[in-house]
């Protein structure tokens, strides 16, 4: 399925080199590089289309494609691999320039080395060993955060982290200029799902605004009766709905009116062409109940969300479904909600009042009505479902007043013990490297209790997000130690603060 307004751009790959080979090697060089883009491709294993964009051999051709990949909307990043030695001074315009991310391929033409034919020629042709050592000087000594790749170009482990970083590279640009809709503010006296919107559209590229709750509930009111049917209709084909609010059951209405709901919030969501939104129960003026159903179907279809305002995590989810986008398993807004501390193993149950999405669904949701038990509205319908078990993790994008910090912790999702009396979806999982340590770091660094929670995004896509943002990544997995991830956040709060002084 596809994600709500998702594009899909391409990737340049552009190969460095310079003229001192005349002309016949330059052909050569530029026919191989095509051949390392064709066979990338035709692994099948890359996430995004790969186009060889040029040979580069001066500072005025490389300057001018920097310039080309800022201003094509269509380019999410670019692949550079010097084939040849390419001296990198040569570089320093186009790379100060650069606006889109970059990944530096450190591989060479031929795999293995010809050792009975080998001779000066061949020596001249393939100097990537070298050639790829001058350009990553420049590269660091400019500070620019890159990935750096290693490995024949052959080797499905090289493509697969290309992959990964395409994934951050998608995710990434589907940020620029995305727009993330706020319907109430954040809920009362909340200090986590606050943060600074302006550095926010400064350093991640998207937009947040608010849009009042008044003008969606005159979506919601506008819906026809008739859009109201097909979608109810649509409902019982795809999920086990309960006898009561089936078409002949007593509180069908309430099925009607929650479809009426997701139907009058699309519609907004359309107009303001937004990628993502946030709602609170603290202020629902005009609506009768909290989204629950409507919102997670929302999420199924692409959309990010955040619950009580929760406008960054609204826009992490976003990223996530999109670095996740195609892959089995889904992704979720989640909320670390209640402990298992048992001697033989501790685990969180994490759930939502309602807001979970059906994407990580381990068999067909069923949709119930229960109490809320805040906000004094009507009941709201929901889905019910279990997350199923295996590998997964959460993320939590936090502002620490000066600048952003995006926390991983992979987990090991288990099976859901069943509970007939907790009408909502929900995960259970066990946290790396165990659950002591893993909560203290969380603790620790400041991570949130809402998350991005994803079967499908793995920490290096996540690392690579970070790295393109320039932002800080805390990576809780079964290799931290809390020691040395304490004296990690010391470190960092220094390197953060003096960061862009290293940059002159
Ligand atoms: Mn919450």
């Amino acid at each position: 399925m596809s994600l709500v307004n998702l594009s899909t751009p391409e990737i340049w790959f552009v190969c460095g080199s310079q003229h001192l080979y005349g002309p016949g090697p330059l052909k050569q060089v530029a026919a191989n590089a095509q051949a390392v883009v064709d066979g990338l491709v035709k692994s099948k294993r890359l996430a995004l289309p790969l186009k060889f964009k040029a040979l580069l051999t001066t500072p005025e051709e490389i300057s001018k494609v920097c310039i080309e990949a800022n201003t094509d909307a269509n380019c999410a990043g670019l692949v550079l691999w010097m084939h040849t030695f390419s001296p990198s001074k040569m570089w320093i315009r186009g790379l100060t320039t650069l606006k889109k991310p970059f990944l530096h391929l450190h591989t060479q033409f031929n795999r293995d080395l010809p050792w009975a034919s080998i001779d000066m020629d061949f020596m001249n042709l393939n100097q990537a060993a070298h050639g790829d050592r001058e350009a990553g000087f420049i590269h660091t000594r400019l500070r620019l955060g890159r990935k750096v790749v290693v490995g024949h170009w052959s080797d499905s482990e090289v493509q697969d982290r290309i992959s990964a970083w395409m994934r951050a590279t998608h995710a990434w640009h589907d940020w620029q200029g995305a727009k993330f809709a706020r319907f109430g503010d954040n809920m009362r006296y909340v200090a986590v799902t606050e943060g600074d919107k302006v550095a926010s559209e400064i350093k991640f590229g998207f937009e947040v605004n608010g849009y009042g709750v008044g003008d969606l509930a005159a979506k919601v009111n506008a819906v026809s009766d008739q859009a109201i049917t097909d979608l109810v209709a649509s409902y019982e084909k795809l999920y086990a709905v309960v006898p009561a609010l089936k078409k002949a059951g007593k509180r069908h209405a309430e099925l009607r009116y929650s479809a009426r709901l997701e139907l009058g919030l699309s519609a907004m969501l359309t107009e303001i062409g937004a990628k993502g939104f946030t709602d609170t129960f603290e202020d629902l003026h005009g609506l009768r109940q909290l989204p629950g159903m409507a919102t997670q179907r929302l999420m199924a279809a692409g959309y990010g969300f955040g619950g009580e305002g929760d406008w960054k995590t609204a826009a992490l989810v976003r990223a996530m479904k999109v670095m996740g986008h195609g892959l089995p398993g889904g992704t979720s807004f989640m909320e670390d909600y209640t402990y298992h501390l048992s001697p033989k193993g501790h685990q969180v149950l994490g759930a939502h009042m309602l807001e979970i999405c059906p994407s990580i669904a381990a068999a067909k949701p069923k949709v119930e009505i229960h109490p809320l038990g805040i906000g004094g509205k009507e009941d709201p319908v929901r889905f019910v479902f279990d997350a199923p078990a295996g590998e997964a993790l959460n993320a939590s994008l936090v502002h620490l007043g000066n600048r952003f910090r995006l926390l991983i912790n992979e987990v090991k999702a288990v099976k859901v013990p069943a509970m007939p009396n907790l009408p909502v979806a929900r995960a259970v999982w066990e946290c790396k490297p165990d659950f002591k340590t893993a909560c203290a770091a969380w603790i620790y660094s400041g991570g949130a209790h809402h998350t991005g929670y994803s079967y499908a995004v793995t920490s290096e896509m996540l690392e690579d997000f970070a790295t393109i943002a320039g932002i800080e990544t805390v990576h809780i997995d079964a290799d931290t130690r809390l020691s040395q991830l304490k004296q990690d956040l010391r470190n960092n709060e220094v390197f953060y603060h003096l960061e862009n002084g290293f940059r002159a």
